[in-house]
């Protein structure tokens, strides 16, 4: 097992795309680290820099004690999982766990033997004379996983290893892979553009946006305390609230309403200085009477989303820009939410707004 340590990595495609942009990353030891962001932010071109598949335009790559910068994917000691699996169809379960075993020259009986541990390990002892074209999606996964696994290698290459599988199966396999990782202790990347995912799953989390990092935490961190707009409006289940706002002395105004200026920035912010003041929709109370402290506006759409509802209204904006109005969301409990064309109030809680 082994820390990665990534420094300055710099990935140009020769069509002058810049993936990633001397980008600094440590992964400790046995962690299960998750790199996050929209669709073409870099991440699987990050995986397969640290595989070697690619190599980098500048910068280097540490895993543990030695730097792999120039070394074939072969000589990395590492094992990466493809989106779409990658099995041959026409080997059985059998060969496909064996075949990396058959590339490093391991012995037929001795190959077999482990292959057959390893499938053993993932559930997989009963199908293992299958061809992949006679296995379901999940059982696919767990195939390419058992091949990844067949090696030992010192780390885990993911990438979007559960987007092929239906929903209730990739909550399955997150429980799953989760298990499989503490019980092996092997540091793990794993790649995924779902927050939910990277949130259940991982010890911490990178967000990326445009081949570089904006943020690196635990899941806690970055969803109670992104560090920017985009992580805000990248993680949790609903996106931030993000509402334009000035500072007033000692109070903010957020569209029509003064709100005392959170603690932790008071002494940061000068008066008169334009902010933007974020708060999630689960951290406001909605209420059809008028509540102080309250920002007031209409009701425009109701999201049932089962157990919740996620509610949308329009709010007018401060003096200056009057006739202008923000929309904010907020959650509310089933049984409670207004209709549209209501007049509603929402209160943020106490400690959970954040300035940016
Ligand atoms: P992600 O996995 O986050 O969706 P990628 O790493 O696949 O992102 O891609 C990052 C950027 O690099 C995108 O702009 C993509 O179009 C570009 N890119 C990826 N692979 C290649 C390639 N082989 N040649 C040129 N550009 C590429
Ligand atoms: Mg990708």
């Amino acid at each position: 097992m082994a820390a990665i340590t990534l420094r300055e990595l710099t990935k140009v495609y020769p069509n002058g795309v810049r993936a990633l942009d001397a980008l600094d990353l440590e992964i400790a030891d046995g962690e299960f680290f998750a790199l996050l962001g929209p669709s073409g932010c870099g991440k699987t071109t990050l995986l397969r820099t640290i595989a070697g598949l690619e190599l980098s335009s500048g910068g280097s790559v540490r895993i543990g004690d030695r730097d792999v910068t120039s070394l074939p994917p072969g000589q990395r000691d590492v094992a990466m999982v493809f989106q779409d699996y990658a099995l041959f169809p026409h080997m059985t379960v059998r060969d496909n766990i064996a075949y990396p075993l058959r590339i490093k020259k391991v012995g037929k009986a001795d190959r077999q033997d482990k292959a057959a541990r390893t499938a053993d390990e993932l559930g997989l002892s009963a199908l293992l004379d299958r061809r992949p074209g006679q296995l379901s999606g999940g059982q696919q996964q767990r195939v390419a996983l058992a091949r990844a696994m067949a090696c030992h290698p010192q780390v885990f290459l993911l990438d979007e290893p559960l987007s092929n599988l239906d929903a209730r199966l990739r909550l399955e396999a997150r429980t799953f892979l989760k298990r499989l990782q503490r019980e092996l202790g092997v540091t793990t990347v794993f790649v995924t553009h779902d927050q939910a995912e990277a949130l259940a799953l991982a010890d911490r989390i990178a967000v990326m946006e445009g081949g570089r990092i904006r943020q690196v935490g635990t899941p806690t961190e970055v969803f109670r305390r992104p560090a920017n707009t985009f992580v805000a409006g990248f993680i949790g289940s609903t996106p931030m609230n993000l509402v334009p706002a000035r500072v007033r002395g000692d109070e903010l105004a957020v569209a029509a309403v003064r709100l005392p200026v959170p603690e932790d920035v008071r002494g940061e912010l000068t008066d008169g200085e334009q902010v933007v003041y974020g708060v999630r929709p689960e951290y406001l109370d909605y209420s059809p009477e008028p509540a102080s402290g309250a920002l007031t506006g209409q009701v425009v759409v109701v999201e049932n989303l089962g157990s919740f509802s996620l509610v949308s209204l329009d709010v007018p904006a401060e003096e200056p820009d009057a006739g202008a109005t923000t929309s904010v969301q907020v959650v509310v409990p089933e049984g409670r939410e207004p209709e549209p064309g209501d007049t509603g109030w929402v209160t943020p809680r106490p400690g959970r707004s954040l300035i940016y």
